[in-house]
C-alpha cells in the first residue's frame, strides 16, 4: 500500500513533536535544563558519541529545540536541521562552517542587510573573495560563476525589492564547478518554496519572522544533507550560537499556524499591491504577484503563492513617507517582518540601516522605500489604513 504524506498544513500542526511529549501532555514543554544527568556512565558516554538518543549539555541539545527542528525539517523535506540563536547565527556559522582562505563566493548584491555586512566587512577579512552581482541579472550570475568559485549564496525573494532569482537555473551553474548552493528561504517561506527539491544544498532561516509569526522570539536554522548539516551543527555546538528553549517554544507554537498565516498574508499583500500600484502618489510597487514584476514568471514557476512581502516607492521621498507613516494605525513602524501584525518601515531603518546612503544608492534602494510586511487583518481595513494615510501626504 502507498504510504500518505500529509500535506504543509497538516505538517505545521503535527509534525516534529512526538519525541518531545512526556507525561501524557499533548503539547511539547519547555525543557528549561542546562545538562541532563546520568548515573550509568556507559549510557552516557554512548549518548555523548551519538551512539544513543539523548542529551548532554544544552549548548549542543535540548528536547524543546529539537521538536522546533524536527518541524522544520519534516516541512522543508530535509535530511537534517540544526538550529540557531537568530538567522544571523544561522547564515554566518553556515558560511564559516565551510569557507576558508583563498575560497571565492558569488552571491546578490540585495542579500538581506546583514548578510550583506558579512560579505563586504567581515569575510573579505579572512581573504575570502565576494562577488556580487546584480540582483535578478541571470546571465551576469552564470558567468560569474562559471569562472570558478566555493559557493553560490542565493536569497529569493529579495529584501526589499522583492526580486526573484530562478533557483533551478542558477544552482545548476553551480554545480557545474563543483560549489555549494545556499538558499535564504526566510520571505518564501517552506509553504511557497522548497529549494532543496530544486538541488539546493542547504537552506536557511531567520525563524524571527514568517516561521515564529509573531514577533515574539528569535531563531534561525540551515537544513540539508545529514553530511553538510552535521558539519554546520559541529561548528554552531563549539561556537554557541543556540537556540534558547523558550524561544524554541514560541516559534513551535507560531509554526502551527504556519500554513493559514501565509496563505492570509500573501492573499492581503496581493490587494495592497494592486491597490497602491493605483495610486497617484505611488511611484513604484514592488510585488512578485503583479503581472508585470520584472521576475512574475519566474516566481509563477517555482513558488505556490507570491508571499507577504511587497514594498513600494512614494513619489514625495522621504518627506512623504515622514508623513504617511505615523498614520499608519494597523501596522508596527518596527524593523521586523513576517508577523501577524503588518510591520512596514523605510528600507533606510530596517533591512538596510547598517548600509551607507550611498551603499543603498548603489544597491538600488530608495531613501523613500517603504518596505510592507502584509499581516493577517481583514483587507478592507488595510485598504482603508493606507487610503487614509497615503491622504496625508501634501
Ligand atoms: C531577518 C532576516 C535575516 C536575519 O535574521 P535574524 O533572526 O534577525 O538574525 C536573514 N535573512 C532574511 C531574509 C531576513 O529577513
Amino acid at each position: 500500500m502507498k504510504q500518505h504524506t500529509p500535506k504543509d498544513g497538516t505538517k505545521s500542526v503535527w509534525s516534529g513533536e512526538k519525541a518531545a511529549l512526556v507525561h501524557g501532555a499533548s503539547q511539547v514543554p519547555v525543557v528549561n535544563s542546562v545538562a541532563f544527568t546520568y548515573d550509568d556512565i556507559d549510557e552516557w558516554y554512548e549518548v555523548a558519541i551519538g551512539k544513543r538518543a539523548g542529551h548532554i549539555y544544552g549548548r549542543n541539545t535540548n528536547p524543546t529545540v529539537q521538536a522546533f527542528e524536527e518541524k522544520l525539517r519534516i516541512l522543508e523535506n530535509a535530511e537534517a536541521c540544526t538550529s540557531f540563536s537568530t538567522g544571523m547565527a544561522a547564515i554566518s556559522n553556515s558560511l564559516l562552517t565551510f569557507l576558508k582562505p583563498g575560497d571565492r563566493i558569488v552571491s546578490l548584491k540585495d542579500t538581506y542587510g546583514g548578510t550583506n555586512k558579512i560579505f563586504s566587512e567581515f569575510l573579505p577579512r579572512l581573504n575570502i573573495e565576494v562577488t556580487l552581482v546584480n540582483t535578478g541579472d541571470h546571465d551576469e550570475m552564470e558567468e560569474e560563476i562559471a569562472k570558478g568559485c566555493t559557493l553560490v549564496y542565493l536569497e529569493t525573494p529579495t529584501n526589499p525589492t522583492v526580486k526573484i532569482t530562478d533557483l533551478a537555473r542558477i544552482i545548476k551553474a553551480a554545480k557545474k564547478v563543483g560549489a555549494l548552493t545556499f538558499v535564504d528561504n526566510t520571505f518564501a517561506t517552506p509553504i511557497n518554496q522548497k529549494p532543496l527539491a530544486l538541488g539546493a544544498d542547504l537552506v536557511l532561516h531567520s525563524a524571527t519572522k514568517f516561521l515564529g509569526g509573531h514577533a515574539d522570539a528569535l531563531g534561525g536554522a540551515a537544513l540539508g544533507s545529514k553530511r553538510l548539516v552535521e558539519q554546520i551543527y559541529h561548528y554552531r555546538e563549539i561556537n554557541g550560537a543556540t537556540m534558547d528553549p523558550n524561544a524554541a517554544y514560541l516559534l513551535l507554537r507560531g509554526m502551527k499556524t504556519l500554513k493559514l498565516r501565509v496563505e492570509q498574508q500573501q492573499k492581503n499583500a496581493q490587494q495592497v499591491a494592486e491597490f497602491l500600484k493605483n495610486h497617484d502618489k505611488v511611484q513604484e510597487v514592488y510585488y512578485p504577484g503583479l503581472e508585470d514584476h520584472l521576475h512574475h514568471e519566474i516566481a509563477k514557476q517555482q513558488m505556490t503563492g507570491f508571499g507577504g512581502m511587497l514594498s513600494f516607492a512614494l513619489k514625495g521621498e522621504l518627506d512623504a513617507v515622514r508623513a504617511f507613516l505615523p498614520k499608519l494605525k494597523f501596522a508596527n513602524k518596527a524593523a521586523n517582518l513576517g508577523a501577524v501584525e503588518t510591520t512596514v518601515g523605510p528600507a533606510r531603518t530596517t533591512s538596510h540601516v547598517e548600509n551607507t546612503p550611498e551603499e543603498r544608492a548603489a544597491l538600488g534602494i530608495p531613501e523613500g522605500l517603504v518596505r510592507y510586511s502584509a499581516g493577517i487583518e481583514d483587507i478592507s481595513d488595510l485598504i482603508e489604513d493606507l487610503k487614509g494615510a497615503l491622504d496625508a501626504i501634501e
